[in-house]
């Protein structure tokens, strides 16, 4: 099977191509040129299969270029019980009848992005040898705290890839930032930007997008690559888990084979909500998959409406990985439901100069028999992490909160019945003052460990070991530079 562009048909690549380049050359993303489908045979054979082994059923249906010799060991060097810390991979918890929360952060960084970032460096690594390229992949990463640490962790040590994080020097938390100082590897580095987020993402682009460096680059035997969601190799290994949770579900008994099911997911960038949409794609009985934001709810109007704007106020919440205004897979989406690229690359156009594009009236209807979409503030989102506690005692994430009553509301308002699973993506831990202040905890003058044994009590579980044991490890990066010598940083790196 064959990817081709959202934007083109002249492109058509094999998987592994498609991972090593992360972007179409006419700009747009790559997608399956057909969408493979699964029958309740297979289905059934999932049951008994663990998390690693449901995977590499799945992913092969997609990596139709890689042998089993080539895809079981980037799954099992990907989702091993050392750095996962349950041997469920991703559990399945029922927290009120017939609502169930999909925990996705029990990787080695607590956040959901290790789900795809443990699993994408394997897949390129793979494809390098596969293609006999010689080059050494260099990822450049600017991050605003969770990626940063996910993208390291899974590329840390990993056969022709080397890794640069920029952080922004006041930007991120104090975990966040002894999680990326302390991170250990031979092809790792990070570096704290003088500046604000948006200086580091910038100047990453600006990297990028210099065609003098890159060629210079390229003379020294490297190639620059990135993480982010935009990648196939990082949105397919999202599509196991919807199985994985359904699979679950049979083999619990709370639902029969045949069953169908609904998805609510906390959403930013819109890949893993789009990761449902294949599974739907394919034959995985999804009745709705119900898009939750915060207050940037940029996509709640998008799905209710059909016009896309951006040109708006942006809110900065307490569910920050869900604060962005441009959903970069969403191109994703609209080509499978138009099939038409030549619309898309309209729209991104229009995207891309006025901040705006509308959908037709065909379009927007054939998305709605899918998605519906909700949104929730802070104060909510706050509220909801009190209630579900009082509730169900159980200490939800902010971003898990916001989904969790979209998940309500959606229920209260459609009276549908079908059980519903919310994807949980985040451990509370890595936002412990937002929850615990939400919980009623005075915060004032505690330190980010002592937050930590607070809600550790309050959970009455353990602190993740990746986060409990930062407190002792060594500081290896001790990197600093302004917003122009970003060039210089990578230089360095890289001893050219
Ligand atoms: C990245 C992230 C999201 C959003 O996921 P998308 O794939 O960008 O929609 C939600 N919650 C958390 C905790 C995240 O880190």
């Amino acid at each position: 099977m064959n990817y081709i562009s959202t934007r083109g048909h002249n492109c058509a690549v094999t998987s592994a191509r498609a991972i090593i380049k992360g972007l179409a050359e006419d700009g747009g993303l790559f997608v399956p040129e057909n969408i493979p489908i699964i029958d309740e045979k297979f289905l059934t054979s999932l049951l008994d299969l663990s998390y690693q082994e449901r995977a590499k059923k799945i992913l092969s249906l997609y990596l139709t270029d890689f042998t089993a010799e080539e895809i079981n060991p980037c799954v099992d060097n990907a989702y091993t019980t050392e750095k996962f810390d349950t041997d469920k991979i991703v559990p399945t918890v029922e927290v009120e009848k017939n609502n169930y929360l999909l925990e996705l952060w029990h990787g080695p960084t607590s956040a959901f992005k290790d789900m795809a970032l443990q699993l994408l460096p394997q897949f390129i690594s793979t494809s390098l040898k596969k293609l006999g390229d010689k080059d050494e992949l260099v990822i450049l990463v600017a991050t605003s705290g969770d990626t940063g640490k996910a993208a390291l962790d899974g590329f840390k040590n990993v056969d022709q890839t080397k890794i640069l994080v920029f952080y922004p020097q006041e930007g991120v938390s104090k975990i966040q930032r002894l999680q990326m100082l302390t991170q250990q590897g031979d092809n790792v580095s990070v570096f704290a930007v003088k500046g604000n987020f948006d200086d580091a993402q910038s100047g990453v682009k600006q990297i990028f997008s210099d065609s003098k460096y890159n060629e210079y680059l390229n003379e020294k035997g490297f190639k620059l690559s990135s993480a982010n969601s935009i990648n196939w190799g990082r949105l397919l290994p999202q599509i196991v888990y919807y199985f994985s949770a359904y699979a679950d579900l049979v083999n619990d008994k709370k639902i029969t084979m045949g069953d169908k099911v609904n998805f609510t997911v906390p959403t930013g960038n819109f890949g893993d909500i789009l990761a449902g949409f294949y599974a739907k794609c394919m034959g995985l009985p999804v009745n709705r998959l119900i898009c939750a934001s915060n207050s940037n709810n940029v996509l709640t109007d998008f799905l209710k409406t059909g016009t896309y704007d951006r040109n708006r106020e942006f809110f900065k919440t307490i569910s920050p990985s869900m604060d962005i205004l441009i959903s970069s897979n969403l191109e994703r989406l609209l080509y499978h439901i138009t099939n038409d690229a030549t619309k898309i690359k309209s729209y991104m156009e229009k995207l891309q100069s006025t901040g705006c594009y509308q959908v037709d009236e065909v379009t927007l209807k054939a998305i709605q028999e899918t998605f519906s979409a909700g949104y929730l503030d802070d104060n909510a989102t706050k509220k909801c992490i009190h209630d579900i506690y009082q509730q169900d005692n159980y200490v939800a994430d902010t971003h898990t909160a916001v989904a969790w009553q979209v998940a309500q509301d959606y229920q209260k308002s459609t009276q549908d019945k079908t059980p519903m699973v919310v994807l949980s993506t985040a451990s509370p831990y890595k936002f412990s003052d937002s929850v615990l202040s939400a919980l009623g905890e005075d915060i004032s003058d505690k330190d980010e460990f002592a937050l930590l044994d607070k809600l550790s009590t309050l959970n009455k579980d353990k602190i993740p070991q990746g986060l409990a044991q930062l407190q002792s490890l060594p500081i290896l990066h001790n990197n600093l530079c302004a917003k122009e010598d970003m060039i210089k940083a990578v230089n360095t790196f890289l001893n050219i």
